[in-house]
């Protein structure tokens, strides 16, 4: 899996103080997609054992308490980025119980394959739904347009 950008600081992705990871890789094509260079799952940079070791730290972190991860992109469920998703999600539980992670996906939780379900395991928040440019609203709060629907289940 590769990312596009990662903010080991984050207030925006998500409730209180967080660490947000934005992959690469999204089959979807919203229409107004704000970052269609994210679709591109070769576009960024390497998600490779150090970055997750620099997730797991920035979460482990008492100089700057952070609630959750933020997992975006691009599309966190792209088939491609499952395995490395999988793996992050479940040190996430592992070391860290009590941090929360929200998950963005263009993926409905209704038409999740079992691989992708396997991850929703491990997630508190899911916001799911493609982007729709004619249900657009900038004053909805962790979504970008109306259709979305966030998830809440933990
Ligand atoms: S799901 Fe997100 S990243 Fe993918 S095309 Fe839609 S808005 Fe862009």
């Amino acid at each position: 899996m590769n990312y596009h950008q990662y903010f080991p600081v984050d207030v925006i992705n998500g409730p209180g103080t967080r660490a947000t990871l934005f992959v690469s890789g999204c089959v979807h094509q919203c229409r107004g997609c704000y970052n269609q260079s994210t679709w591109n799952p070769c576009h960024g940079h390497e998600f490779d054992l150090q970055m997750q070791d620099q997730v797991l730290r920035d979460l482990k972190d008492t100089r700057i308490k952070r609630r959750g991860l933020s997992l975006s992109g691009g599309d966190p469920l792209f088939p491609a980025n499952l395995t490395a998703i999988l793996a992050l999600v479940k040190r996430v539980k592992t070391e860290c119980p009590e941090k929360d992670i929200w998950l963005w996906s263009g993926y409905r939780l209704d038409e999740l394959s079992d691989a992708q379900k396997a991850v929703i395991a491990y997630v508190d928040v899911l916001v799911d739904g493609k982007f729709e440019q004619a249900l657009a609203d900038p004053s909805l709060q962790f979504k970008g347009s109306s259709n979305q629907v966030i998830h809440c289940l933990t």
